[in-house]
């Protein structure tokens, strides 16, 4: 693809590793091209363990030196975290304030998050915090981000309105657009390889992510619905 004039992306995420598990091939592809790319994970990742002598504050620490890593093997800029309780999160204008500032701040040509439908390909649920950031970030896109009137008190901390140009979500009933990755799947194994404490446990799993990714004319592809915001 023609790389635009900006070219950052911006990665809105419930939770440590969602972000890398759906477009983390793409964002490596980006990356790889000079594309600035950010994350912004939505939750504080507290949950989601089996091991019983876990801490909670330990394994928020874990998750996000997680992240971190992860993001450094995909050649990502800048990962932040926000404080939101994992599993409690709920669209309120605390929450969209947040991206909105996020959004003002990274100045993304692109943007990537969840899709907010509820069930996904008659095969899953999605998260409730899932739907929750998809549908605050697809309100911050449009239209909260780009007016001055809304949150006008990020003017006085140099935030200035923003419109971002495109919208990719993953996990996606409707795709409408599929990246060829097949350049970076060992680059994604390695990344998703550094959340240890969520898919640690799973024996094979480099092996178990090349079947699921690879279409069956053997491109490894990663899909979105992908919304280009014209206006
Ligand atoms: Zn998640």
């Amino acid at each position: 693809m023609t790389t635009p004039e900006s070219a950052i992306a911006l990665v809105i995420a419930a939770h440590p590793d969602d972000g890398d598990f759906g477009a983390g091939g793409y964002c490596s592809v980006l990356a790889s091209q000079g594309w600035e790319v950010h994350f912004l994970v939505c939750t504080n990742g507290a949950k989601g363990t089996a091991d019983r002598t876990m801490n909670r504050d330990r394994l928020i620490a874990i998750r996000r030196e997680e992240q971190e890593e992860a993001c450094r093997r995909m050649g990502v800029r800048g990962v932040h975290f926000l404080d939101n309780e994992d599993g409690e999160l709920v669209y309120d204008r605390r929450l969209l304030d947040q991206i909105v500032r996020h959004i003002r701040w990274t100045r993304p040509h692109t943007v990537f998050t969840h899709d907010t439908d509820q069930v996904v390909r008659d095969s899953f649920i999605n998260h409730p915090d899932h739907r929750a950031t998809g549908t605050a970030t697809l309100d911050a896109v449009y239209p909260t981000a780009r007016d001055h009137l809304n949150f006008p008190e990020h003017l006085e901390e140099g935030l200035e309105p923003h419109k971002v140009r495109e919208i990719l979500l993953w996990s996606t009933n409707h795709p409408n657009f599929e990246v060829d990755f097949g350049e970076m799947v060992e680059r994604k194994i390695y990344a998703l390889s550094a959340h240890a404490s969520q898919v640690g446990g799973q024996k094979d799993f480099a092996t178990f992510a090349r079947d699921r990714w690879k279409a069956d004319d053997g491109r490894y592809l990663e899909r979105f619905r992908r919304i280009e915001l014209g206006f």
